[in-house]
């Protein structure tokens, strides 16, 4: 059985098909630069990828194209289009409304465009890919895997916002979080690589990539998190500033002029390593210019580095402990200096990293020390998957699927 996971953002769309009973990566791809003239689709698993520039004016060509790939060529995994058993499609914010994956209605749909407010771009792509599917896949199951449905176990102490309270009535101002999905996946998986049940551990699951979220994991339940209403709260990030003192904002606008939208601009995509170092959003590079000495990079990945430390000392607390701290994301996976840094000094804690582990490459492995209480895992995400077994676990339920019969 294949499922075609597809995450639409406001100019891309990625996509893998998987063969669920394996959970083999059949297809993968993706689409870059939606809707303007240099538009492209690379399609390909690993080295075996071509790029091809192609016109996609909107969303649905970019589906059409995606389809096509995967049925003709040398690349195509399947013969026809009816091999795809059914659609699991990304969508970033599912709000109060939803607290699982569901089969996509038009109620579900109506929902995804209200909440739109909170995530505009994200939202409003992933109906756009919704749509296109629905026209070229017809008899297809769809379904929405939502990255804040993990988040909806946390308690108003937790989500609420300190304002007046009418404001979360008018209109659900709250955290919600967001990268829930992988959060999900890393938990999850850490705890079946540990043999252990998630059920009986306290977890804080760290996502780094370039958007950046911590969360605590309570014997399974999400209790915190570290993204917001959207996700600019919380960590440092590659362009986004995390957590500051909202007086800094009518500050900017008293002091600098700015309007909301270039406010906005400016803390999304103006702040994080990218704002401290003057250089670059991207880790590598900034860890590269620091070790040229460059101070402003220096500073930039020390902040970082402490902005993590901090939201595992506050979920620590939260929990009255913590058994494993779970990393994943291109800094959590790759970055040993980061790694480093963040658990230096947390030995009073019970939180040792093995030097050694920790400068080692690969995939899932533990890099905590012996002797350390708390055990530190790297487990690279997979959302894809996590999407693709939400979608089949829909699919069994709903009679609505005819399973192709080869
Ligand atoms: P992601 O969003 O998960 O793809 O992560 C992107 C971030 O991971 C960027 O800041 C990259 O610079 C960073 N990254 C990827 N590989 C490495 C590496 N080997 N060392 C340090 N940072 C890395």
């Amino acid at each position: 059985m294949n499922i075609l996971v597809i995450n639409a953002g406001s100019s891309s769309l990625k996509y893998q098909l998987i063969d669920i009973v394996t959970e083999k990566v059949i297809a993968k791809g993706l689409c870059e630069r939606v809707g303007s003239k240099d538009s492209f689709h690379k399609h390909g698993i690993d080295e075996d990828e071509v790029v091809i520039d192609t016109f996609l004016p909107d969303h649905k060509a970019a589906i059409e194209v995606v389809l096509r790939s995967l049925v003709e060529g040398p690349r195509a995994p399947i013969h026809s289009v009816s091999e795809i058993d059914a659609v699991g499609h990304r969508i970033v914010q599912g709000g109060a409304y939803f607290n699982q994956s569901v089969v996509i209605t038009p109620d579900v749909k109506d929902k995804i465009l209200e909440l739109a407010e909170l995530a505009p771009l994200h939202n409003l792509s992933a109906l756009q890919g919704i749509k296109a599917c629905e026209e070229v896949l017809p008899d297809r199951l769809q379904v929405a895997v939502f990255d804040t449905a993990f988040f909806q176990t946390l308690p108003p102490k937790a989500y609420m916002y300190p304002i007046p309270y009418e404001l979360y009535q008018k209109y659900g101002i709250r955290k919600y979080g967001a990268h829930g999905t992988s959060h999900r996946y890393i938990a999850s998986r850490a705890a079946e690589l540990l043999g252990e049940p998630l059920s009986e551990l306290k977890m804080i699951t760290c996502h780094l990539g370039n958007g950046c979220s911590v969360s605590a994991i309570d014997h399974g339940v999400a209790v915190d998190t570290s993204m917001g209403l959207t996700p600019l709260d919380g960590l440092m990030m590659g362009t986004r500033s995390g957590a500051i003192d909202p007086a800094i904002v009518p500050f900017l606008m008293d002091h600098e002029g700015l309007s909301t939208q270039d406010v906005s601009d400016l803390l999304n995509k103006q702040s994080g390593l990218l704002g401290i170092s003057g250089i670059s959003n991207d880790m590598r590079t900034v860890q590269e210019a620091a070790q040229e000495g460059n101070e402003r990079a220096l500073l930039a990945y020390d902040m970082y580095a402490n902005s993590v430390k901090k939201y595992i000392g506050q979920y620590m607390a939260v929990m009255a402990g913590v058994d494993v701290i779970v990393l994943t994301g291109g800094i959590g996976e790759n970055s040993s200096i980061i790694r480093r840094l963040i658990f230096a000094g947390m030995q009073p804690m019970g939180i040792v990293v093995d030097s050694s582990k920790n400068e080692q490459r690969g995939f899932e492995r533990l890099i905590s020390h012996d002797k350390s209480k708390v055990r530190i895992i790297v487990v690279p995400t997979n959302e894809e998957l996590m999407i693709a077994r939400d979608t089949y676990a829909l699919v069994h339920k709903s009679s609505q699927i005819v399973p192709y019969k080869g």
